[in-house]
């Protein structure tokens, strides 16, 4: 592992921080109060977006073509651990630029993509994925909306859920089942719409945080022209991939309490009239989460290495999100315990270390689902890493109007 800069990362550093400097504020201390997805937080990030835009920061490893920066995932690196610093508003994007639009700009026609890749970039349009649906996760390809041929158009019924950020985003990128008579991988096809056509009604999810982000999307009749279909009718399969291959990038680092927010806690709680630190059971799990913080940041050195040397990440990136995942849960769960009936309290501003526990005991559970549950992630890792023997997949071959649950 390599942990210094080289001569121009370093220069490309210099340059990051001058741009935040001048035009964000920093972070004063660990604690970062909730992302709330109103209007207002959506224009402010809007409005970060622009700007980033304007000075080469957004878009950095996209390619000129697309009015990215054409720079390097190390390039990116460097700019996300500098703005992490930085008291921004986040998330909004993440899907749109982080997946969508690479996935448009890689398989729809060229006019096309060049209509929307700008508006993205600079913050304009955001766009959602549309791809879980009630019986269709982990095994998205057994999803069941239907987009049927009509002229020149496609006639969309269905129902989509988890949709995050449908509720603000101006277009979605939809997979769809077009046929139905073969097997469940190869009858489907990839679009893109806008979500504000008719028949497209989005009912938010009231989650157990008290926050609405994701959403239900619902297709009733909803006519989409064939332009707005993303690669071969039939190949949505291979599409999505592409945009679940940059999901797996995007989702890395889970925002939420670590180590040292849970030691600070334990300094300042008592356990049987004594410091909760002088507990040897307190002790004892804190040295474990020590470990396993530091076991991720070499992890991600690991990666960051590779990132530096021109190489694609390993399997390490399901690693991380497994271990960090379980750790953010287990912590806000320890946490609540050493507060006994302070823990009750989720105002941040009465309780301790302004509710980050409270917050992080009621989100962290999605963390662990959200791009890839834990098994999947496990599978991957024992098929693809290990060489294990494969998941039984009894249903791949079989027309999918033939499966027993279809
Ligand atoms: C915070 C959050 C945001 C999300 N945002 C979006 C979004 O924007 N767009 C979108 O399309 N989706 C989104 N999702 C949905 C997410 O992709 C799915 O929830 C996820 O893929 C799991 O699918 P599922 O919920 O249907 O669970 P299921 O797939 O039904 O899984 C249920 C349980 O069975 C286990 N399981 C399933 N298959 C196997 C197997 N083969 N081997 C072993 N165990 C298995 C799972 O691990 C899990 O424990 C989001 C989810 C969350 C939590």
């Amino acid at each position: 592992m390599d942990f210094s800069d080289t001569a121009e990362e370093a220069s490309f550093r210099a340059e990051v921080v001058a741009f935040l400097e001048a035009h964000a504020t920093r972070k004063t201390g660990r604690i970062t109060d909730p992302e709330a997805a109103d209007d207002a937080y959506v224009a402010r990030a809007r409005a970060w977006q622009a700007k980033k835009a304007e000075a080469g920061f957004a878009g950095i490893t996209w390619p000129k073509a697309w009015g990215g920066r054409g720079g390097t995932p190390m390039q990116q690196v460097i700019y996300g651990q500098e703005e992490a610093k930085f008291s921004l508003p986040r998330g909004v994007f993440e899907i749109g630029l982080g997946m969508c639009i690479p996935t448009v700009a890689t398989y729809a026609a060229p006019e096309i993509s060049a209509q929307h890749v700008g508006p993205a970039l600079r913050g304009e349009t955001i766009w959602c994925q549309l791809f879980s649906e009630p019986a269709a996760g982990s095994d998205v390809a057994g999803l069941r909306t239907r987009a049927e041929r009509d002229g020149d158009d496609w006639i969309i019924n269905g129902q989509k859920i988890w949709t995050s950020g449908a509720h603000f985003s101006d277009y979605g990128l939809l997979l769809t089942r077009t046929d139905p008579a073969v097997p469940k991988h190869a009858g489907l096809t990839m679009f893109f719409l806008d979500m504000k056509s008719p028949g497209v009604e989005v009912r938010r999810i009231k989650q157990i945080s008290g926050t609405s982000n994701f959403n239900e999307v619902f297709f009733t009749d909803v006519r989409i022209p064939d332009a707005q279909r993303v690669g071969k009718i039939g190949g949505g399969w291979k599409v999505a991939l592409t945009t679940l291959m940059h999901e797996r990038l995007a989702i890395g680092t889970l925002a939420g309490p670590d180590f040292a927010d849970v030691l600070e806690l334990a300094r300042t709680v008592e356990v049987n009239g004594v410091p909760a630190i002088r507990d040897a059971a307190v002790r004892d799990r804190l040295a474990d989460w020590y470990v396993q913080s530091k076991g991720l940041e070499y992890t991600k050195f690991r990666t960051i290495t590779a990132l530096s040397r021109g190489q694609m990440p390993g399997p390490e990136s399901s690693i991380y999100k497994i271990v960090s995942a379980q750790k953010l849960q287990e912590i806000a769960h320890f946490a609540l315990d050493l507060m006994d009936s302070a823990g009750l309290v989720t105002d941040p501003e009465v309780a301790p270390m302004r509710a980050m526990f409270q917050q992080a005991l009621l989100y962290s559970p999605g963390g662990r689902i959200a791009g890839g549950t834990d098994e999947i992630l496990r599978n991957i890792i024992a098929e693809r890493v290990l060489g294990l023997p494969g998941d039984i997949r009894v249903d791949r071959e079989k027309p999918f109007n033939q499966l027993t649950a279809g």
